[in-house]
């Protein structure tokens, strides 16, 4: 049975029909079209690993082609009332939900996360329309006298111009309207590179965007198999006022090098080690559900996966064999089966580098509790991990596993916990279990992370302000703090007290 003959429901439309659909053409001044040479390159199915579409790839004159149409409808986007620009937003939240169907079976399909899952990410993803429509609508400024009083103080916020969006493949949907939605909000235009083992999804935005009522060129769209080329092309250009950027950590500090030149300003959100902390005093219920959640979620392949488990030496074997015996009820199948739980990963290399992580722990003498191994068949599916006694220098503790492996070690003090887990370079995501508040909140105080789920597995949040410490980047999205990455802030200053 190939992917697309797993059917929907009765009266849904099947894969072939959502896949004719969506846009497979770069998306440039409200027109779908080609690259300038007739690049393109395949997307594949990695459940499967059979080829799904065929992409237009755009080169550096497509990139320059998105950027001029970006800055051509900047100022009248600009000086669009707020009002206006929010209700295409609302518009486009009710159209990602009218295509709620569509949407999460492109996500499965070109990423392979289990099909509940991408229902989910639709409702996450959508919500950064709304929540930036209100936040649209709702921005004010500042005014106040100098101390001396000498100036009255004038504080107001303007969009920063034209934006660089650069998007990585493990929420296809949510990384792309967490960075347009607040640009929208602003009143910025943009251009967005979707990563090209995900472009689809993206793609099929653009075209609710174009249907919610968005001004041609406000919005820009060029999946490309040459990231290099359409990046330079696009940051060297003094046009460009931001990048924000979602991805690696070794890719993040290639563009914030790239955006010193034009003194771009940045938003990165990089990479993660996500400590998940298990305190002598935890709910262990509350803990082992929470693991499953903050590990399992999109297969592992999420910057705020639980990297490190970190459990209190008395809790340790309870919790370990708890966690295993979870891991072992979840089902690796195609996304699109309706029992899947755990979907593949989204490539041969990412599978690859899984395995190698887990035979190093193990070399080093990590005991295998369960999983270890990948899943014979088509498809790059690993089964879900649970590894003990893992040394605190292997790799798995230090690298990013973005794979459903669970590492598991023990700690005896607090204090050691709090060592531990700020031992990285990494300052993303971090958990924390315990029934002791003012603990918890006295810990927060002195780990080194952006933000923390505490007796919570999962924390991403349109309202929230998402963003890490560290070398996890800078910037914030979602939240009161998003819409800000992308406005300058203004003052005028003006003397007071000479009138009368
Ligand atoms: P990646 O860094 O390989 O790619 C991300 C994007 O950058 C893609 O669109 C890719 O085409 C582009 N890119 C790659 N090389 C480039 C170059 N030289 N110049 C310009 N663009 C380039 O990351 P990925 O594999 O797509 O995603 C996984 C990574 O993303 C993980 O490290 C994960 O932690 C991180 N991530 C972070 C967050 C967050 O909010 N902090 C969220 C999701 C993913």
């Amino acid at each position: 049975m190939t992917n697309t003959d797993l059917p929907m429901g009765d009266d849904s439309q099947t894969t072939e029909e959502i896949l004719a659909l969506t846009s497979t053409n770069l998306y440039i001044d409200g027109i779908e079209r080609p690259a300038s040479n007739g690049a393109t390159f395949e997307v594949e199915n990695p459940a499967t690993g059979t080829v799904i579409a065929t992409i237009a790839s755009a080169t550096a004159e497509d990139a320059a082609a998105a950027l001029d149409a970006a800055c051509t409808a900047q100022q009248a986007w600009a000086e669009t009332p707020a009002r206006q620009r929010a209700n295409i937003l609302l518009r486009t939240f009710n159209l990602i939900h009218e295509h709620a169907d569509e949407l999460a079976t492109l996500m499965t399909l070109e990423m392979g996360k289990p099909l509940s899952e991408s229902y989910t990410e639709v409702t996450y993803g959508a919500e950064f329309f709304r929540w930036f429509a209100e936040q649209a609508a709702h921005l004010d400024g500042h005014y106040t006298d100098s101390p001396e009083g000498k100036l009255r103080i004038i504080v107001s916020h303007r969009p920063i111009g034209p934006a660089y969006l650069v998007t990585p493949w493990n929420f296809p949907l949510a990384m792309a309207t967490r960075k347009l939605a607040p640009a929208l909000a602003a009143g910025c235009t943009a251009v967005l590179k979707p990563s090209e083992a995900t472009p689809l999804t993206s793609l099929r935005l653009g075209q609710l965007l174009c249907e919610a009522g968005l001004p041609d060129g406000v919005v820009n769209i060029i999946p490309s198999l040459n990231a290099p080329a359409v990046s330079d092309t696009i940051m060297q250009d003094p046009r460009t006022r931001k990048i924000s950027f979602t991805g690696s950590t070794q890719v993040g500090r290639h563009l914030l090098r790239a955006a010193a030149d034009n003194v771009l300003r940045t938003s990165m959100e990089l990479g993660g080690n996500a400590p998940f902390i298990v305190l002598e005093d935890a709910d262990l219920d509350a803990a082992v559900q929470g693991a499953v959640d903050a590990k399992m979620r999109n297969m592992g392949e999420a910057c705020t996966a639980a990297n490190r488990f970190l459990v209190h030496e008395s809790l340790a074997a309870e919790f370990s064999q708890r966690l295993a015996a979870r891991f072992k009820e979840l089902k690796c199948a195609n996304g699109l089966d309706p029992e899947s739980t755990c979907g593949p990963l989204i490539s041969k290399d990412a599978r690859e580098r899984v395995a190698a992580l887990v035979d190093d722990a193990v070399e080093s003498g990590a005991k295998v509790l369960c999983g270890g191994k990948v899943v014979d068949g088509p498809g790059y599916f690993y089964e879900p991990t649970v590894l003990i006694d893992v040394p605190a220098d292997a790799r798995v503790y230090r690298e990013e596993i973005f794979g459903p492996v669970a590492p598991i070690t023990t700690f005896r003090t607090v204090e050691e916990a709090l060592d531990m887990a700020n031992s990285t370079e990494y300052g993303l995501a971090s958990y924390l279990y315990t029934q002791n508040m003012a603990l918890a909140l006295d810990f927060n105080d002195r780990l080194e992370a952006g933000m923390m789920g505490l007796n919570v597995g999962v924390i991403s949040n349109a309202a929230a302000p998402f963003g890490g410490l560290k070398q996890s980047g800078m910037g914030r999205e979602g939240g009161a703090e998003g819409i800000h990455d992308y406005m300058d802030t203004r003052y005028i200053g003006m003397p007071r007290g000479t009138s009368f």
